[in-house]
């Protein structure tokens, strides 16, 4: 794998966008609005849940949109918001209201569960939500019950229909895949999707390694070959902004299917992402979690020069990548959990 060296000589800029000693600028946020789930995916947390964040430790709106609008005046224009689930999280609408106002945030968009999506989707579209991503790993019913162990289909397939309905487009499928579990439903994905190939893309993602997931990876290549034998694989262009997706089309259906492989295809050289934890942590790197919390400084009276200086401090400290990686059947796993992390 190969991963960024640092730039020689080149010094902490005091202005301009925000850089690490690499180079790399960042210009995308993941902003996790709870680390609540109202899923238990098998690949995500422990069937019993996690020890949730005590209420108060929670960024409240007010202080995420502070935060976030310090993140966009250092040069970040595209937004995610997730979570854990970020509908879960009470009254989302008025925080993507605000959201949506700060001046020189260019996106605003969101990746879901889907199951309390479909009331939600016009109201979050109306108050400046841009797109969704949904995730959804398998289009059998039952299978799906048990890798969310809790969701229920019907739902996420009501609100791809909302979604689409409001414009939140295109909307993005997550799924991911995991060999002998649900790799059948590669090519069945790309057949249910194929119909709305002008609204829809299917990114399918490799089991990243949390915990024991090392056992079930199944690499993108793999995927693409499954592909492969039913459709003609044309190689697209990369869509603006960056992310870590590469994308073919099929061309007898139109549908673009991207590939997201941290593990095989590493993508940190051109990381352009930062996460912004609820409890005001910073994830400058997906493997890390070693920031002060930004929640801390705002309680403590920080003015915005101070919150804009210590998130320079944070991404110029930033480290060369992520050191997950597989190497027959040992794997160094992500420290964390996905679910708070939110993707
Ligand atoms: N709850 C929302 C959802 O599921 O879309 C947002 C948060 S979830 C953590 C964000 C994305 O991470 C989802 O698409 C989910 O499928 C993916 N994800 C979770 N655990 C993963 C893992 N171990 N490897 C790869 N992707 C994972
Ligand atoms: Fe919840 Fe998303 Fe994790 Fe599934 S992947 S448990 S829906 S946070």
């Amino acid at each position: 794998m190969t991963l960024p060296a640092p730039l020689p000589a080149f010094e902490r800029p005091q202005s301009g966008p925000l850089v690490d000693r690499y180079g790399r600028a960042h210009t995308y946020l993941r902003v996790s609005v709870t680390d609540r789930c109202n899923y238990r995916c098998t690949y995500c947390m422990p069937a019993e849940g996690l020890k949730w964040l005590p209420r108060t430790e929670l960024m409240t709106y007010e202080e995420l949109t502070r935060v976030v609008g310090a993140f966009v005046r250092l040069g970040v224009r595209r937004v995610r918001l997730t979570g854990g689930e970020p509908t879960v999280r009470q009254d989302l609408v008025t925080l993507v209201a605000h959201l949506a106002a700060i001046p020189g945030l260019d996106d605003l968009s969101m990746t879901s569960n889907g199951e309390r999506l479909a009331g939600l989707a016009g109201p979050l579209a109306r108050a400046g939500l841009r797109r969704v991503n949904i995730s959804l790993d398998t289009l059998d019913p039952e299978q799906f019950r048990a890798l969310t162990r809790t969701g229920d289909l019907r739902a996420v397939l009501a609100a791809i229909d909302a979604a689409l309905e409001a414009g939140l487009t295109p909307v993005k499928i997550n799924a991911v895949m995991a060999r002998s579990v649900n790799e059948g439903q590669v090519v069945a994905l790309a057949r249910h999707f194929g119909p709305l190939a002008d609204r829809v893309q299917v990114r399918f993602i490799e089991t990243m390694p949390f915990r024991d997931a090392a056992r079930v990876h199944l690499p993108a290549a793999e995927m693409r070959a499954m592909l492969a034998e039913h459709y003609t694989l044309e190689p697209l262009e990369a869509p603006q902004g960056g992310g870590p997706a590469r994308y073919w089309r099929l061309r007898e259906s139109g549908l673009a299917v991207g590939f997201i492989s941290p593990i095989t295809e590493h993508f940190c050289q051109a990381c352009n992402r930062l996460r912004l934890m609820v409890d005001g942590h910073v994830r400058t790197c997906l493997s890390r979690d070693d920031t002060p919390s930004l929640r801390d400084l705002v309680r403590a009276g920080a003015d915005d020069a101070a919150i804009e200086a210590a998130l320079r401090e944070m991404v110029w400290a930033k480290v060369a990548g992520h050191e997950a990686h597989l190497d027959g059947d040992a794997f160094r796993a992500f420290e964390g959990v996905m679910t708070a992390i939110g993707g």
